[in-house]
């Protein structure tokens, strides 16, 4: 039998009771896994829970203008005079956080990971403060960030990039989800006045340093670099840099027809052009060391069974750490599109809709986030990502830092995305180490 927990080690595992809490929420049983876009029922109930569980906490959760949820720890009121007159408390407080939505059939730890472990990461540091371990110079407070994955709206990273500017809020209204909602009538539909959203220069200033707990989304832990003799890799990683990527839309467009009265010479089919294409994407991605180029996503105009297609829109991620590498394999890719559909008598057209540069993290504070963390996991590795995180997007704003927890699968955005339960608990010793360093 094993000892019960008691004191931190319990609140470290936290974690994956928080984690149990949301099981069964977003659950999709025809892709596997859990799908949680933005403003789905499964994402709001999601909310609902972070909100429960950050109010019964003690901490004053709010929504700002651009959707994000703040859940404060303030200082307490001191009466020494430490603040100035009319300064605001919460200027450059520390910040952490993560995101609740998911990708179509993802797992069930990109993003909720972070928000549960910066959850249980405060009962530690609670504790700690009222044991007086901690003495704290700033606020502190989680913030989860909506419409990450870019699963409804299809711009990664939506709230971060409206908070910090770097989408125009126009572009972002007009945005459009399967249905054709937009997400100016979507964000008015859950309580947001789209007229307030972009840039925040208040919530900005609040954010002194924000650090992201994140599960790890690939093998980088699991690789012979940092495995032990027994296969094992280190729990806990401190993120060096996000690759550059960006994600645009291919679209062909030929002559709809019908599939029966339409002879095979006579045709101008955009579905031909288009399945050419996603061969070409994968070759001219693997001819690139270090590149990656994916189709994750094709849909046929109108689509029916017994018709051929008038357009076909396939949707291209491509990431290099180098970004002038980036830009030159998607000229590439639409050189070659237009060649193909050439020959089919199709046209190919290409609409970039997102693009962030290869990030590397706060040097200063990724020293930080690593002297901490290697007191729970000696020797804490630096890892790069190919993933794209809101981390990345306010790294062009203020201090940003990220640890990443194992994932024995080294698979995400798949129900085989993985955690071990004793690395979660690890996870969130890592976090509350470093976060209490830096308050
Ligand atoms: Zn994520």
């Amino acid at each position: 039998m094993t000892e019960p927990l008691t004191g931190e080690a319990q609140r470290f595992a936290t974690v994956n009771s928080l984690m149990s809490a949301i099981a069964g929420t977003g659950r999709d049983a025809r892709r596997g896994g859990y799908s949680r876009p933005v403003y789905s029922t499964a994402e709001l109930e999601l909310r609902e829970w972070f909100v429960a569980e950050a109010t019964a906490r003690g901490l004053a959760v709010e929504r700002d203008s651009n959707g994000i949820i703040w859940a404060w720890w303030d200082l307490p009121d001191r009466h020494d005079g430490g603040a100035p007159a009319g300064a605001d408390p919460r200027a450059g407080a520390l910040v952490t956080g993560s995101h609740l939505d998911s990708v179509p059939g993802g797992g069930p730890f990109d993003g909720p990971l972070g928000v549960a472990s910066a959850l249980a990461a405060f009962d530690v540091l609670k504790m700690r403060e009222a044991a007086g371990t901690l003495a704290r110079k700033r606020a502190f407070a989680i913030a989860v960030f909506p419409e990450e994955e870019g699963s409804a709206f299809g711009v990664a990273c939506l709230g971060s990039r409206l908070l910090t500017g770097a989408i125009d809020p126009v572009r972002a209204l007009n945005l459009t989800d399967e249905r054709g909602t937009t997400f100016a009538d979507a964000s008015r539909a859950h309580g947001l006045d789209p007229d307030a959203m972009g840039r925040d220069e208040l919530a900005l200033s609040r954010i002194g340093d924000f650090v992201e707990l994140h599960v790890e989304q690939g093998r980088g832990l699991n690789t012979e670099d940092y495995t032990d003799a027994a296969g094992r890799g280190p729990a806990v990683a401190v993120a060096s840099s996000i690759l550059g990527h960006g994600r645009w839309r291919l679209s062909f467009t030929g002559q709809g027809n019908h599939a029966g009265t339409t002879l095979m010479t006579d045709r101008a089919d955009p579905m031909i052009a288009a399945s050419q294409a996603v061969l070409a994407i994968r070759s001219i991605g693997a001819a690139q060391p270090g590149a990656r180029a994916t189709v994750g996503r094709l849909e046929p105009v109108p689509g029916g069974t017994n018709v051929i297609a008038s357009r076909v829109d396939l949707w291209i991620d491509v990431r290099h750490p180098d970004d002038a590498v980036t830009a030159a394999l998607v000229t590439r890719i639409l050189e070659q599109a237009q060649q193909i559909a050439a020959l089919e008598g199709c046209a190919a057209e290409l609409t970039e809709e997102s693009l962030s540069a290869t990030v590397h993290f706060d040097a200063s504070l990724t020293r930080a986030l690593t002297a901490s963390a290697a007191r729970t996991v000696p020797g804490t590795p630096a890892l790069a990502t190919g993933a794209g995180h809101d981390a990345g997007v306010l790294a062009s704003e203020v201090p940003t830092g990220m640890l990443f927890v194992r994932n024995p699968s080294g698979i995400s955005h798949s129900p085989e995305e993985y955690v071990e339960d004793d690395d979660a608990a690890t996870g969130t010793a890592a976090l509350a180490d470093a976060l209490g360093d830096l308050l």
